[in-house]
């Protein structure tokens, strides 16, 4: 069920149909809008009574939602998400395209900034990194795990790189919420619920990754799991699913960007690093991506790729990624969007490490 509030409704209004859903066990879900305010209600398995809430002072109309997603669908919030990050001009979702880049996983401090180092001079504004590896391999490199967290906070820091890290579990989680200052969630656990559910109770921004075999439909499905919950800075993430063709390691979807955007207001970016597996096809996956309107990039980069402890035939070199970078700026200027040219980030903002949940 979704509550459309007027134009001209107050916070007391709104505030007054919120409590009124929840004195009904229910859930309100109020997401503004540059129009007009609409609520969200979630955990009614019975009926909300549709008469009642329409009298309701400020209450435009009561729309049923039949599809099974609710709050991750553009019938409930017509503009696009864009997720921000505070003390920084960096964001998600909104004209410009973000740039994440940096290696699969953090192997050593001096790997891990001499990538940083190269990525920030080239335009990124976030920096990517594994603490925490989902490996198939139970005898390959797991990650640093917290040792590899704090590195990354000390790349923030020097470089002012906002930080994006895989959490695989609660325990994880717990470090990379308090550490990074974006959560993700890969490919094996977007249908992890518990998971979903304990991402969905942090405030911070979660990259929820696509499953390498899930439909669209299970797809914005993850993403309400965690917007349930409360936490609305979701966006969603296209790396490739599993196919019967043998000439890259996944068959990155690129069609899944337009049809996120008609169904969802959240970002989509795309990952063609895992999406090909090859490093001669990222680069051109990522023009491509830019080009059909994804929201951002996230990409591979080692300094050292035959060195790398994971992931090094699709980490693309440094100088490999600056070319990149100034290829899908042209192309995101000719569809009226841009890339920035790095992140400012303002004195104060580059507080370190936060406060736990
Ligand atoms: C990664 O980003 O390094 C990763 C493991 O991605 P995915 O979950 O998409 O395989
Ligand atoms: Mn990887």
């Amino acid at each position: 069920m979704l509550i459309v509030m007027k134009k001209q409704a107050t916070e007391e209004e709104i505030r007054a149909v919120c409590d009124h859903i929840e004195s009904l066990g229910f859930r309100p879900h109020p997401l503004p809008g540059a129009q007009r305010t609409a609520i969200g209600v979630t955990g009614n398995q019975g009926m909300v009574d549709q008469g009642t809430l329409e009298e309701f002072s400020g209450v435009a109309e009561v729309i049923r939602v039949s599809k099974p997603y609710k709050l991750v669908s553009r019938d409930v919030k017509e503009e696009d998400t864009v997720v921000h990050f505070p003390g920084t001009n960096a964001s998600i979702g909104g004209r410009n395209l973000a740039i994440m880049a940096g290696p699969c996983s953090i192997e050593t401090r001096e790997q891990a900034f001499a990538v940083a180092e190269q990525v920030a001079a080239a335009g990124a504004q976030f920096f990517r990194g594994g603490a925490y590896k989902p490996r198939t391999s139970p005898y390959a490199f797991q990650g640093l795990g917290e040792e590899a967290l704090r590195i990354m906070a000390d790349i923030r820091d020097a470089f002012g790189l906002r930080i994006v890290s895989e959490a695989l579990d609660s325990e994880s989680l717990e470090l990379v919420e308090r550490y990074a200052d974006m959560i993700q969630v890969g490919a094996r656990n977007m249908q992890n619920y518990s998971l979903l559910r304990e991402v969905g109770q942090t405030r911070k921004p979660v990259l929820l990754k696509r499953g390498m075999s899930a439909t669209l439909e299970e797809l914005l499905m993850a993403a309400e799991y965690i917007m349930a919950e409360g936490n609305y800075q979701v966006v969603l993430c296209e790396r490739g699913i599993r196919t019967f063709v043998d000439h890259t390691r996944n068959t990155l979807d690129l069609a899944v960007v337009t049809a996120v955007h008609r169904l969802s207001h959240l970002p989509i970016i795309v990952d063609p690093s895992h999406g090909t597996g090859k490093r001669n096809k990222v680069v051109p996956l990522a023009r491509a991506a830019a080009a059909v309107g994804a929201d951002g990039l996230i990409v591979e980069v080692h300094h050292q790729p035959d060195k790398a402890l994971s992931d090094g035939a699709q980490s693309i070199y440094p100088q490999q990624f600056a070319d990149m970078v100034g290829e899908v700026r042209q192309i995101a200027r000719i569809l009226h969007r841009d890339v920035l040219d790095g992140i400012q980030v303002e004195a104060q903002a580059s507080a370190p490490v936060r406060g736990s949940r």
